[in-house]
C-alpha cells in the first residue's frame, strides 16, 4: 500500500495542496498539505470530506455502446470511426468537443491538440465558459493578455478587500480562512463585499452594499470618476503604462455619487463610504467572481473593475491589485492550453495559427474560432453538429436552458461521454460511454487561480477498465490516422506543454512555462508561471507595466453601464449560485452525508415580504415556472434575499421536471464579447405548491 501523496484538491479554484494516504479498504485519509502555498494546510469541508467520496459505488467501470459493455477496441473504434464519417460527409465542424475545468491540463492539451490542430475545427469549448470566459475577455482587453497579476499572499497584504460578486466565505472557503486570518493579527484591515445577497462573506465584512443586479458597471465607472476628481490617479503610472484615461473619464463622469445610487438601489451614503475608504485606502484588492462573469455585461464588469486598478497604478505591487477568482480546479489551465473555442494553445489567439501548426506538424489547423458553449449546443440543436464528445461534464445540468441542452442531445447523430459516472443527466443522453478515471486515480497538473500550477497525483489504482482522458483522447486520435498523439505518461504531454509555450516566444506572450521542460514532473513544486529560466515562479506582473499588448500598454475601456433591469409583471429576479458543501452536479460530494447534512434538498431563498404576498409558508414546496421550464424546492423565507428577486442553487439535478434543475429556468443570454451565459439572470413566478 503506497504512503502518503501530495496532490491537489479537485474542486475549486483555490487549488488547495493535499495529503492522501489511501486505506485497505478503497478510501482514503485526507489532510491539508502544510507546504502548499495556497492553503498551508487548510482545507474546507469538501476538501476534509474527499477521502470519503472514494467509493466505487455508481462508478461505471467499462465502456458502453448503446448502453452494452464493449471492449475498449471497440468503443475506440466506433468513436473514430463516427467522427471520421462525419468529417468526411459534413467537414470537420460537423464534429464538437465540450470539455470541463475538471479536466488535467494534459487532458486538455491533448484534446485540444486533437480538434483544433488535427481534426481541423475549433468546436472545442469548455464549462470554463460558465464560469470565467467574461474574466479571460476582460484581462484580454484591459492587459493584453489573460494574466491574473497578483498572488494570494496579496489578501493578506491589502488593507482592504472588495468582494465583487463573490461569496468567497462559501465558494472559495481557504482563501476566506486566510483573509480573516489576517483581518484578526490587523483589525484596521477592511472587507467590503458587493453583493446582491447577504451572503457568508456579507455577514462578516465591514461594509455590505447590498447592490441591484447588474449595477456593476455603474457602481465602478462612478468609483472611476470619483477617483478622477479626487486627484488619486497615478499619472506617472497612466502616462507611461496604460492609455484611454481620458476617454474613460469622459465617459463615467456623469456617474455621481446620486446617480450611482439611483442606478444600483444603494444608500448614497454607504456609495459614498466605499468610494472614500478605496480613494484613501492604497493597497486595495479588488476579488471577483461569478456575480461579475455571468452576466450579458461581464466582460464590462471586470474592465469596470480594471480600469480603477490601472488608473490609480494599484496593480502587481504587494497588497493590491485586481484578482478574478475562478470557480474549478483547472479553469487556468484549460485557458492555458486553449481550452475555449475562441483561442489557440499557449494563450495564443489565431493570428498565431502558423505557430502552432508548425510545431504540432499539424496538417489542419483550425484558423478561426470556434463555436462557445451557448451556441454550440444551439449548434447541435440545429443539427449542423452532428456528432459532440463530452468530457468530465454535465450540461443537461449546469448550461442555461438546460432543457433545451438535453432535447439537444438526445437529437444528435452521435453522443459520446466519458465520465466517471453513467448516472448523469447528460450521460443519459450517450450513445458511446468510456469509463473515465477520476481524482486519486489519475496523474497531471492543474493551475489555480494565482497561476500557480501543481501536481495531481494518483494514489489509487485505476478501477475496472477506467481510463484517464488524455489516453483515450489518444487512442481515438491514433485510429483517426493522426501522428503525435504517442505519448507514454502525462509527463510526456507536459513537457510538450512547457516546450510550445516558449517556442516562438520573444516575450509577446504572458504564459511561458518552457524553463519547466526538463523538469523532473514526479517531484515538480508548485509554481507560479511564467517561470523564468532559473526555474523561479513570478509572484506578481505589471507593477512597473509591461503588459502584454502591441503597445505594451494596458487599456483603460470606457464603458456604457447598461440600463436596469425590468421584469415582467409578477416574475422574481431569480439567481442561482453555490452552497457551501456540495460541489457542481453532486456526483462526488453527493456521496457522504456529512456534505448533504448541510443542505440536503434543493431550495429557494425568498424574502419574508415576498413570502407573504405570494402566500408562500416557511419550508413549503413551491414551484418555480417560467417559459423556459419549471422547478420544485423547498422555501427559505430570509431576509439575506432581496424583495422581488430568488436565490437557487444551481447543483441538483433530476430525469423529469419539475425538479431543482433550476438552470432549466435560465435563458440562453450571452455576454456579447465573451459568450459567457448570465446564469444570474434569471425570472421567474412561484407558486405554492400543497
Ligand atoms: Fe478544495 Fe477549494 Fe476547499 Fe481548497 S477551498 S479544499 S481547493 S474546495
Amino acid at each position: 500500500m503506497p504512503t502518503e501523496v501530495k496532490t491537489t484538491c479537485p474542486y475549486c479554484g483555490v487549488g488547495c495542496g493535499v495529503l492522501a494516504t489511501p486505506k485497505p479498504d478503497g478510501s482514503a485519509t485526507i489532510s491539508g498539505d502544510p507546504d502548499h502555498p495556497a492553503n498551508f494546510g487548510r482545507l474546507c469541508s469538501k476538501g476534509s470530506a474527499l477521502g470519503e467520496t472514494l467509493s466505487l459505488e455508481e462508478r461505471q467501470l467499462y465502456p458502453m455502446i448503446s448502453g452494452k459493455r464493449v471492449s475498449w477496441d471497440a468503443a475506440l473504434d466506433e468513436v473514430a470511426g463516427r467522427l471520421g464519417v462525419v468529417i468526411e460527409q459534413n467537414g470537420p465542424d460537423a464534429v464538437a468537443l465540450y470539455g470541463s475545468g475538471q479536466l488535467l491540463t494534459e487532458d486538455y492539451y491533448v484534446a485540444n491538440k486533437l480538434m483544433k490542430g488535427f481534426i481541423g475545427t475549433a468546436n472545442i469549448d469548455t464549462n470554463s465558459r460558465l464560469c470565467m470566459a467574461s474574466s479571460v475577455a476582460g484581462h484580454k482587453r484591459g492587459f493584453g493578455s489573460d494574466t491574473v497579476p497578483g498572488a494570494y499572499e496579496d489578501l493578506e497584504l491589502a488593507d482592504m478587500i472588495v468582494l465583487v460578486g463573490s461569496n468567497l466565505a462559501w465558494c472559495h472557503p481557504v482563501l476566506y480562512q486566510r483573509i480573516l486570518a489576517a483581518k484578526e493579527k490587523r483589525p484596521d484591515m477592511r472587507i467590503v463585499v458587493i453583493d446582491p445577497r447577504a451572503t457568508n462573506a456579507a455577514q462578516t465584512a465591514d461594509l455590505h452594499l447590498p447592490i441591484a443586479a447588474d449595477g456593476d458597471v455603474a457602481l465602478f465607472s462612478g468609483l472611476y470618476a470619483h477617483l478622477a476628481n479626487a486627484g488619486a490617479f497615478d499619472m506617472r503610472f497612466v502616462a507611461e503604462h496604460t492609455r484611454g484615461m481620458e476617454v474613460a473619464r469622459d465617459a463615467a463622469e456623469d456617474w455621481t455619487i446620486g446617480r450611482v445610487a439611483e442606478a444600483t438601489g444603494l444608500a448614497r451614503s454607504d456609495v459614498a463610504l466605499f468610494f472614500d475608504l478605496f480613494t484613501q485606502t492604497e493597497k486595495v484588492v479588488t476579488i471577483y467572481s461569478q456575480g461579475v462573469n455571468q452576466s450579458t455585461s461581464g466582460v464590462d464588469k471586470v474592465n469596470a473593475i480594471l480600469n480603477c486598478h490601472l488608473a490609480t497604478g494599484r496593480i502587481g505591487r504587494e497588497g493590491m491589485g485586481p484578482f478574478s477568482i475562478t470557480g474549478q480546479p483547472n479553469a487556468m489551465g484549460g485557458r492555458e492550453v486553449g481550452g475555449l473555442a475562441n483561442m489557440l494553445a499557449a494563450h495564443m489567439d489565431f493570428d498565431k495559427a502558423d505557430t502552432v501548426s508548425r510545431f504540432w506538424n499539424a496538417p489542419n489547423i483550425a484558423v478561426k474560432p470556434g463555436l462557445k458553449a451557448v451556441e454550440l449546443f444551439g449548434a447541435i440543436a440545429a443539427r449542423r453538429i452532428k456528432a459532440v464528445w463530452i468530457m468530465a461534464t454535465n450540461p443537461v445540468v449546469s448550461l442555461p436552458d438546460a432543457d433545451a441542452a438535453r432535447r439537444a442531445l438526445k437529437n444528435c447523430g452521435t453522443v459520446i461521454v466519458s465520465d466517471m459516472f453513467a448516472t448523469t443527466d447528460t450521460a443519459r443522453c450517450a450513445d458511446i460511454f468510456l469509463p473515465a478515471a477520476g481524482w486519486g486515480e489519475k496523474s497531471g497538473t492543474v493551475t489555480n487561480s494565482e497561476r500557480r500550477i501543481s501536481r495531481q497525483r494518483s494514489f489509487l489504482p485505476l478501477p475496472g477498465e477506467a481510463r484517464p482522458d488524455w489516453w483515450i483522447i489518444c487512442q481515438v486520435a491514433k485510429r483517426m490516422g493522426f501522428s503525435g498523439f504517442d505519448y507514454a505518461s502525462p509527463a510526456e504531454i507536459f513537457a510538450e506543454h512547457c516546450e510550445l509555450s516558449g517556442f516562438e516566444n520573444n516575450g509577446s506572450r504572458d504564459f511561458d512555462i518552457s524553463a519547466l521542460v526538463d523538469r523532473d514532473y514526479e517531484a515538480l513544486e508548485p509554481v507560479q508561471w511564467p517561470v523564468l529560466r532559473s526555474g523561479a515562479g513570478q509572484k506578481r506582473l505589471f507593477g512597473k507595466g509591461g503588459f502584454f499588448s502591441v503597445d505594451g500598454k494596458a487599456r483603460i475601456v470606457a464603458l456604457n453601464p447598461p440600463p436596469p433591469r425590468t421584469l415582467p409583471p409578477g416574475q422574481l429576479l431569480l439567481n442561482t449560485g453555490r452552497v457551501r458543501d456540495h460541489w457542481h452536479t453532486m456526483t462526488r460530494t453527493g456521496k457522504t452525508p456529512r456534505l448533504s447534512a448541510h443542505y440536503a434538498e434543493p431550495f429557494v431563498e425568498i424574502h419574508p415580504d415576498d413570502a407573504e404576498r405570494l402566500s408562500i409558508r416557511r419550508t413549503q414546496l413551491v414551484r418555480l415556472e417560467n417559459a423556459f421550464g419549471s422547478a420544485i424546492v423547498r422555501a427559505l423565507v430570509t431576509d439575506r434575499q432581496q424583495k422581488g428577486s430568488a436565490f437557487v442553487p444551481m447543483h441538483w439535478t433530476g430525469e423529469t421536471a419539475p425538479t431543482g434543475r433550476v438552470n432549466a429556468l435560465i435563458p440562453p443570454y450571452t455576454d456579447p464579447i465573451s459568450g459567457q451565459p448570465a446564469l444570474k439572470m434569471g425570472c421567474a413566478t412561484l407558486s405554492p405548491v400543497d
